[in-house]
C-alpha cells in the first residue's frame, strides 16, 4: 500500500462545468472535495460554450408562469432520441434536472430563464415548448473571484459580456453594431461574465466561498487501484493523492486529440479541424484512464460514407491517419479496444502534433 502525501474524499479531474458542479456538489453533501485541472486556466471547453441548460418543467419557468409536464418533457425527447434511447435514463434525467437546478441555486448560483431561445424543434415535435426549459446563469463579475479572476480562460470570440438572452434579443451577434455601446463598455469594465464563461465563475465562486480546493496544472498519470477499487490518482511526479469515497472523471472531450476523433467520428478531416477549436487539454484522458483499467469503450458503427454524402474524400489523408496510429485494420470495423489491448496513445501534451503529422 502506498502512503498518500494528501488525501481527500473525493478527487476530480476537470474544471469544467461537469468537475466543478460534482465538486459543488460532495461539498453540500458533507464531503471534502479536491478539483484537479490539468491546464494552467480553469473552465475548459465548458467556457467556449452558450452555457444555455437545457431543464425541462423547471421551478424557474413554473415561477414565472410557464406550465409544462413531465408528460411532455419525454414526449419532447423521445422524438429527440429517434428511438434511440434507453428510457429509464431518459425518464432519470427528465425527473432529476428540475431537481439538480434547484439543488444548485440553493448552493448560491444564480440562474435564469432565457427567453428568446425556443425548443429547438419547437411547433414541429410533441411535447415541444416556445419558453422556460432553456436556462442560463446569471451575469457574474470575474472580480467576485478575487485572485481567481485570471485563473479562468476567457475566449475572445464570445461576447461573454451579454446574457444569451441579451443577444437575441440585441439581433444576434451579427448585430453587434446596434448592440447599446455604453452599456457593453461599462459590462466589460465591470469585468461582467455571462454565458459558459458565467456558469463556471458563478461555480467557482460557489466553491471558493466553502475553501475547497481547486489547483491547477496537475498532472495526473494514472488512477491508484487496490483490491479492485480506485483509492485515489498518481501524479506524474510519483505523489500519490488518495481519495476516500472516489475519484470523478470530469475530463471533458477528445476534440484535440485527432487519433480518437478519427476512430470515433470517423470524418476526414474534422480531427485536424476540431483540434484548433477546442482547448489543447480536451485529449480524452477520462477516457484512456478508465480504459486502462478495463473499462470498455463503444463506438457507434457509423453507415455513413463520405461518396454518398458528395464530400470530398482523400483516401491519402486516411492512410496517412492509418498508417501514423498503426491500427492496421480499416477504423471503421475496428473494435475500440481496452486495457491492455487499448489502440490510444498516452496523454503527451504535444498529442496533437504527432497525431496531425501526415
Ligand atoms: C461553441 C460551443 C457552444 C456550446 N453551447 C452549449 C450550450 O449552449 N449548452 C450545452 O448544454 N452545451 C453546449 N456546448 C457543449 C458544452 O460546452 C460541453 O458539453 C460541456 O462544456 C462539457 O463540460 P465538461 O465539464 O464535461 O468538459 P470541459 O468543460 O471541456 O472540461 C474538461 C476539463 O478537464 C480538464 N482535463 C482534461 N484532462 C485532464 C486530466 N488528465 N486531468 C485533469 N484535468 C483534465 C480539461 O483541461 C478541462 O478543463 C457547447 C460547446 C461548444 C464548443
Amino acid at each position: 500500500m502506498i502512503s498518500a502525501s494528501r488525501s481527500y474524499d473525493v478527487v476530480i479531474l476537470g474544471s469544467g462545468i461537469a468537475g466543478l458542479a460534482a465538486a459543488l456538489a460532495a461539498h453540500e453533501l458533507g464531503l471534502q472535495p479536491v478539483v484537479l485541472e490539468k491546464a494552467a486556466t480553469l473552465g475548459g471547453g465548458t467556457v467556449h460554450s452558450y452555457g444555455l441548460i437545457w431543464v425541462g418543467q423547471n421551478h424557474l419557468a413554473q415561477a414565472s408562469g410557464h406550465d409544462d409536464t413531465r408528460e411532455e418533457v419525454l414526449a419532447y425527447m423521445r422524438f429527440l432520441g429517434g428511438g434511440n434511447v434507453d428510457d429509464a435514463r431518459l425518464s432519470i434525467f427528465v425527473d432529476r434536472s428540475p431537481e439538480a437546478l434547484k439543488f444548485f441555486e440553493q448552493c448560491g448560483v444564480r440562474f435564469r430563464v432565457v427567453r428568446g431561445v425556443t425548443d429547438h424543434y419547437y411547433d414541429k415535435a410533441p411535447g415541444s415548448h416556445a419558453v422556460g426549459r432553456s436556462i442560463e446563469a446569471d451575469l457574474i463579475s470575474g472580480f467576485d473571484l478575487a485572485g481567481w479572476r485570471e485563473r479562468v480562460s476567457v475566449p475572445h470570440d464570445v461576447p461573454c459580456f451579454v446574457t444569451a438572452e441579451e443577444q437575441i434579443a440585441w439581433g444576434g451577434i451579427n448585430s453587434v453594431a446596434r448592440w447599446d455601446a455604453d452599456l457593453v463598455r461599462e459590462r466589460k469594465r465591470q469585468d461582467m461574465r455571462g454565458k459558459g464563461l458565467g456558469l463556471v465563475c458563478q461555480f467557482l465562486k460557489a466553491l471558493l466561498d466553502r475553501g475547497v480546493t481547486v489547483l491547477t496544472d496537475q498532472d495526473v498519470a494514472n488512477l491508484a487501484v487496490e483490491h479492485e477499487r480506485v483509492t485515489g490518482v498518481v501524479m506524474r511526479s510519483g505523489e500519490f493523492v488518495a481519495a476516500r469515497k472516489g475519484v470523478i472523471l470530469a475530463t471533458g472531450g477528445y476534440g484535440a486529440n485527432p487519433q480518437m476523433s478519427w476512430q470515433f467520428e470517423q470524418l476526414p478531416g474534422f480531427a485536424h479541424e476540431a483540434s484548433g477549436l477546442t482547448p489543447a487539454s480536451l485529449t480524452g484522458d477520462g477516457l484512456v484512464l478508465g480504459a486502462e483499467l478495463g473499462g470498455i469503450l463503444h463506438r457507434r458503427r457509423y453507415t455513413w460514407r463520405p461518396q454518398a454524402r458528395g464530400v470530398v474524400y482523400d483516401p491519402r489523408r486516411q492512410s496517412a491517419f492509418r498508417s501514423s496510429f498503426d491500427l492496421g485494420r480499416p477504423p471503421a470495423l475496428e473494435p475500440v479496444g481496452y486495457g491492455r489491448e487499448f489502440p490510444f496513445q498516452r496523454r503527451a501534451p504535444n498529442f496533437h502534433r504527432v497525431g496531425c503529422s501526415h
